[in-house]
């Protein structure tokens, strides 16, 4: 059984499920944590994902209420189905399906264990060290990350590094990024806009940091005369009531991957607090400034693609000037990810239910 319920979950594993299903018997659960249009079934058309088998239709409005709904609606499908192994990918909410599992005895398998940000104020960084406490199979990104399981006293024994699936996703469907027609749509021209996407709870859920991303695109804005691109995440779009939009930045709807990753790649900077959009910038050789305190990709930073800015007008700014006046040097090193990923997570997923039926 996998069970996801997010943009990013979905986008990762969307080269995995066609594998599951093909090797065991699979039953795929959407909790519909995002459940808009734009954030989920675009996804499942573009990325060419069957119907999953169970819609949970967990509420959100509420942390409590989407936390018991996650609880309490997976359990239910978990004792109907009584799966010999648990999926989950990351550090979502629905990734907290991973409680129930293990209180019934189920083996969890976690991809992309171990990212630690060592920053509890986020809700993905409890997230992700409650859900790796209760994983059977531990399957990081990478070996910083399986570092970080060790030192929490996780045993070697659990862990398979299995590369980062993101890769095999962007190789896959490279043709149909490249077909995209958003530049011409949008009459934008390489190199020459910024994109942006910010809607993490700690940035955007209080005005003021809220406030200070604005304030940071506006002065870019001011220094690079260069559109902003910023499509917008529904939780940003709610908290922007109060909020006037400086001059040059566009606010859009979230886009699909093709779409979006036509954008990254054409971009002259992102300007992100998401997890997956700086590792997708040092793929593409291009520069990214992460508007965050820290970051559970320390990855991108040594490889000199992704600067750490913090949330303060003038680092941002420092830092987006910085990284636009170099050549990319950086590379992708296939140790963080060889695009075999689904592949190698199948043949760990099988020795662990072959090994226990024996
Ligand atoms: N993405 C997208 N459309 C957008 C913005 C992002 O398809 O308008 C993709 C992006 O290419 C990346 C993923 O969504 O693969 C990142 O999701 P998000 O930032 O929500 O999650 P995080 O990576 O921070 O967990």
């Amino acid at each position: 059984m996998s069970i996801f319920g997010t943009r990013p979950e979905i986008i990762r594993l969307s080269r995995i499920f066609p594998l599951l299903d093909k090797h065991f018997e699979h039953i795929m659960v959407n909790t519909n944590q995002n459940y808009t249009k734009e954030l989920s079934s675009i996804f499942f058309s573009e990325l060419e994902l069957r119907k999953p088998d169970y819609d949970l239709k967990i509420r959100t409005a509420k942390y409590g209420d989407e936390i018991a709904d996650v609880i309490s609606k997976s359990e239910q499908v978990i004792l109907k189905e009584n799966p010999d192994l648990l999926l989950i990918l990351g550090d979502t909410n629905s990734g907290l399906s991973a409680i129930p599992a293990a209180h019934h005895g189920i083996q969890i398998a976690h991809l992309e264990a171990g990212m630690r940000a060592y920053d509890i104020r986020m809700p993905e960084e409890k997230n992700r060290v409650l859900i790796d406490h209760l994983s059977t199979v531990l399957l990081p990104y990478t070996h910083y990350s399986r570092e970080n399981l060790m030192r929490e006293n996780i045993h070697p024994s659990k862990i398979y590094v299995v590369g980062n699936p993101i890769i095999e996703v962007i190789d896959h469907f490279t043709p149909k990024i490249e077909q995209s027609k958003i530049l011409e749509q949008m009459k934008l021209k390489p190199n020459d806009f910024f994109l942006v996407t910010a809607h993490r709870s700690e940035n955007v859920d209080n005005l003021e940091q809220l406030k200070i991303i604005f304030l940071s695109l506006e002065k870019i804005h001011k220094k690079f005369k260069k559109r902003i691109i910023y499509p917008m995440h529904p939780r940003t779009f709610s908290k922007l009531k109060k909020q006037s939009i400086p001059n040059g930045v566009e606010i859009i709807l979230p886009l699909g991957f093709f779409d979006f990753s036509k954008l990254e790649k054409n971009a002259l900077c992102l300007i992100t607090d998401s997890g997956t959009v700086p590792e997708e910038t040092l793929y593409f050789k291009k520069p990214c400034v992460t508007i965050r305190e820290s970051t559970e990709r320390p990855e991108t930073i040594e490889a000199g693609s992704n600067i750490l800015a913090g949330l303060n007008v003038d680092n941002i700014f420092n830092s987006v000037k910085q990284i636009t006046s170099i050549n990319p040097e950086w590379s992708w090193d296939s140790s963080l990810g060889d695009g075999k990923t689904a592949s190698k997570v199948i043949n760990i997923l099988r020795s662990k239910l072959e090994r226990r039926k024996i």
